[in-house]
């Protein structure tokens, strides 16, 4: 096994080996572009360092070969005391994971090698000893673990002492004091001296890279981001060039295109004389990319001609690091941006046509959490504003919350219903349980590349950087703009789409994507904006090849318009049980209390035009489409008053003893039907069995509601589900009622209502038996909510609140079960469900019902089991189409 590979052996295609970083190093080294020499230590070293807690004893080897190989190609050696080569040692995960692991710059400075860098430089003294005092300071926060703030310190009193302010007003005898104070606070701090010897300091920051794989914050931030916890780091090895050689040199980062609009154009920001990390953490104010042209005009144009040639190369958009070391331009950085989630849409097809990538490409591009992501309202243009500043629009969004200026008040905050702003001079990644606390984060310094702006477009949080107007006083906890001030807890609007800042609550409106797929905005109209017109497209390229139907989850008429006009082909689960809330819950109750056949049929009687009125409405709604009715589920208890208030209740009227007939009578009712686990009580298919009337009313409901539509020339296509079917018998039994009622409506009628009678498969016993069930069904409908509940043995209402938090912590899901399927478990039950329904009736028709028909990668599971259909709620269905259509792609 080889553990270290030359920037000149890899290639962009081996991120799980090299990491992202690596691989496109390579690949940047392959295409001819100028990259600084150097290697990569695989993920796999990094494996066997986290798994054993020492590296393989091969790598010590092989990076002395391939520091061998570096120091030849350069002309010097690593830590040679008169021309000493210096590399960066940095991590690169698969996964981007920006400023979560570590970095160290400026290996090979010692004592030694201090001078030898000066003359190197053609004599400048200063700059080698600043080189040598960011590496001890480097060094001796990540790998040697001395708090930074002491570094910091020191390098404060450095610049008071001498009344200077930034600092590059300090000269080379400064600094050189200032090393020998860094070299004693190492010393005191980390119980040994700052290493001298170039590959003890080599070797160890390689370790501390591994090391970082594991820290706190970058175990959060894959927890968020959903990165497997065991992939592991590269450590790219790398021939150090310096952006802070002067002012014909500097540091930048730019795009290949704008990552919050997608237009094609100069986006990037530069930083002259300055090293990378000072661009990234945002620590200094850049300027814009296109007056690095005025700056150095030979490197702008070389740096466009690669930009260019790295888009037709990688067809997407790149984003790029890059340094300017006395007028030569260097690659240290690519690969394919992350981009907000209206440029992914718009990227997605411009590349399209510019014939770049094919409409099946187009649709990897982009996903429905992005597209779920612009359907979230924005603020409304009309409303009367205060504006209290603008930044940079780095992640788009409307948020509202109250200020506050610190990461610990955010979660408190938030933890306790509010919400909040993290209002920050600029983000570290110290700051990150507070950004994912926020509605919104907003940061005075720094550009679309800061760590603000990087990470909130991670999570799709509204980001607004930059905002240079706003003086934020993290210490006071306060903002202030000229003579207004934002004390914490104010209330602030920030609008990630256009960087503006507003004092107070500004109102919001629905977004353009939801008012297209509303119909009240048109593609191709004047007025329909290109976000809208790139989604219209990527839609379509969906439906094209999307093999699964999208369904809705809908109980009401206005519910099915509405997912029709999403795009549903029917709807897949209307829950009966919606039907007999508010004044109608008065009705089952008598239906619950009835003594007698009587008394019963009475109730049913009442309950049966409402029904009938209900589907009437339901199937002219969603005419000519198909809708699965489900006949009443919950447990009774549901339609009665609370036990314990209506105890109290009793309990109050006996003691004055004016207890009424009907209190008592519902009392004991509700003692009757009390459960210690309803869910798994009188149930679903359960009721249907040993409440008369109960189901048969339904069903008379549906085929009187169908005959009637058919009457008045419509085209209902009702399906009736029986829900928590464990057993074939249950579904017999229910089954030959139904068709009695059809048989009697059709013959009172004079019509053939081809109603379809089928089941959900929601408990393990019916998935495990669906051979059999699918004799007596036409169709199954996958409940994974309930069947979630019953393999798991985990309460679908109590434990997400409850003890899923530690689960999730301590890694045993990544996600809950409730939102994605458990592929292994659930999953695997609804897959061998489908075989055996089909082996016994070919044309059964199959979908699912659960929460998991709207998530995006539970819709690719069931495109993968071969469903014909997905059903989710209205607002979800977009979402459904477009990963129906990415599945099949
Ligand atoms: C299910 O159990 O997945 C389902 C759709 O039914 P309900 O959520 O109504 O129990
Ligand atoms: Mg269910």
């Amino acid at each position: 096994q080889k553990f270290v590979y030359d920037f000149t052996e890899g290639n962009k295609d081996l991120k799980d080996l090299l990491g992202g970083k690596g691989a496109n190093l390579a690949e940047m080294t392959n295409l001819g572009l100028p990259v600084p020499p150097g290697f990569t230590i695989t993920t796999e070293a990094c494996k066997v360092y986290l798994d054993s807690g020492d590296a393989p004893k091969e790598l010590r080897d092989e990076v002395s070969a391939h520091l061998d190989a570096l120091e030849a190609k350069m002309g010097k050696k690593l830590g040679q005391a008169d021309n000493p080569l210096l590399v960066s040692v940095r991590s690169g995960a698969k996964f981007s994971m920006p400023g979560m692991m570590d970095t160290v710059l400026n290996i090979g400075l010692s004592d030694a090698s201090v001078t030898g860098l000066a003359q190197q430089v053609g004599g400048d003294e200063r700059f080698a000893w600043d080189s040598y005092r960011r590496l001890i300071q480097m060094f001796g926060k990540t790998v040697l673990g001395v708090d930074g703030e002491l570094f910091e310190d020191a390098l404060e009193e450095a610049k008071t002492a001498k009344k200077v302010k930034v600092d590059t007003d300090l000269e080379a005898a400064d600094l050189k004091k200032l090393v020998k104070k860094f070299k004693k606070i190492v010393s005191d701090e980390a119980g040994r001296d700052f290493p001298q010897d170039p590959r003890e300091q080599m070797d160890l920051a390689i370790n501390a890279v591994f090391d970082s794989w594991n820290t706190d914050r970058a175990k959060l931030y894959r927890r968020q981001e959903r990165i497997p916890g065991d992939l592991g780091t590269a450590v790219n090895v790398c021939s150090m060039v310096f952006g802070n050689l002067g002012p014909d040199s500097g540091t930048g980062v730019a795009f290949t295109r704008d990552p919050a609009s997608g237009h094609q154009g100069v986006y990037g920001d530069y930083l002259q004389n300055a090293q990378g990390e000072d661009v990234v953490a945002g620590i200094r104010n850049t300027v814009p990319l296109a007056d690095l042209e005025s700056i150095d005009k030979a490197s702008y144009d070389q740096l466009m001609q690669i930009m260019e040639t790295l888009e037709t190369h990688y067809k997407d958009l790149c984003d790029i690091e890059f340094t300017i070391e006395r007028g030569q331009l260097w690659m240290l950085q690519t690969r394919v941006g992350k981009r907000t989630a209206g440029a992914a849409f718009r990227i997605a097809t411009q590349l399209v046509d510019q014939g770049l990538i094919d409409e099946a490409e187009a649709l990897q591009r982009v996903n429905g959490a992005q597209l779920a992501q612009l359907m979230f309202p924005r603020f409304d243009d009309s409303a009367k504003t205060r504006l209290l500043g603008r930044g940079i629009a780095a992640s788009p969004g409307a948020a509202v919350g109250k200020a506050v200026f610190d990461s610990y008040t955010a979660v408190k905050w938030s933890r306790s219903g509010e919400k909040v702003i993290l209002i920050r001079r600029e983000t570290n990644p110290d700051d990150l349980d507070g950004m994912i606390a926020a509605e919104g984060i907003l940061t005075s310094r720094g550009g679309k590349t800061s760590h603000a702006a990087v990470v909130a477009r991670g999570m799709g949080k509204t980001c607004v950087c930059g905002a240079e107007e706003i003086e934020v006083d993290t210490k006071r906890r306060r903002l202030t703009v000229g003579d207004t001030v934002v004390e914490e807890g104010d209330v602030v609007s920030i609008d990630g789409s256009s960087g503006k800042v507003y004092l107070g609550e500004v109102p919001v409106v629905p977004s353009p994507v939801v008012e297209y797929f509303e119909g009240r905005m048109h593609a191709g109209a004047d007025d329909a904006d290109e976000l809208v017109e790139a989604v219209h497209r990527i839609m379509a390229y969906a439906d094209r090849r999307r093999r699964l139907r999208v369904r809705a989850n809908a109980d009401n008429a206005e519910d099915a318009l509405r997912a029709r006009r999403f795009g549903a082909q029917g709807i897949g689960l209307c829950r009966t049980e919606h039907m007999f809330l508010g004044e109608r819950r008065e009705m089952v109750e008598k239906l619950i209390l009835a003594d007698t056949d009587n008394e019963r049929e009475e109730a049913l009687k009442g309950l049966l035009p409402l029904q009938k009125q209900d589907f009437i409405e339901l199937f002219e709604a969603m005419d000519g489409l198909p809708v699965t009715v489900r006949l009443l589920d919950p447990p009774l208890h549901e339609f009665l008053p609370d036990i314990t208030e209506l105890s109290v209740r009793v309990a109050l009227a006996e003691s004055r003893k004016d207890a009424n007939e009907n209190d008592l009578r519902l009392l004991q009712a509700v003692h009757r039907l009390h459960e210690q686990n309803p869910m798994l009580g009188l149930r679903g298919v359960r009721l249907g069995l040993v409440i008369p009337g109960l189901f048969t009313m339904q069903v008379r409901a549906i085929a009187e509601a169908a005959a009637e539509r058919r009457e008045a020339k419509g085209d209902p296509r009702a399906e009736i589900m029986i829900p928590l079917v464990g057993t074939v018998q249950e579904l017999e039994i229910v089954r030959e009622e139904a068709e009695a009622v059809i048989a009697e409506v059709q013959a009172a009628t004079g019509t053939d209502l081809k109603l379809a009678l089928g089941t959900m498969i929601e408990l393990p016993r019916a998935a495990i038996t669906a051979g059999q069930i699918a004799e007596a069904a036409e169709f199954f409908s996958f409940g994974t909510n309930d069947l979630t509940q019953t393999v798991w043995g985990f309460s679908r209402d109590d434990v997400e609140a409850s003890f899923f938090t530690a689960y999730l912590e301590k890694g045993i899901f990544g996600v809950s079960p409730f939102e994605t399927i458990d592929k292994d478990g659930v999953g695997s039950l609804v897959r061998s469900a489908v075989e055996a329904g089909r082996k016994t009736r070919p044309d059964l028709k199959l979908g699912v019902c659960g929460e998991h028909g709207g998530d995006p990668e539970s819709v690719h599971f069931f495109h993968e089991v071969g469903l014909d259909y997905v059903s989710c709620s209205p607002f979800r269905i977009p979402v459904a189409r477009l990963e129906a259509g990415r599945a099949a792609a």
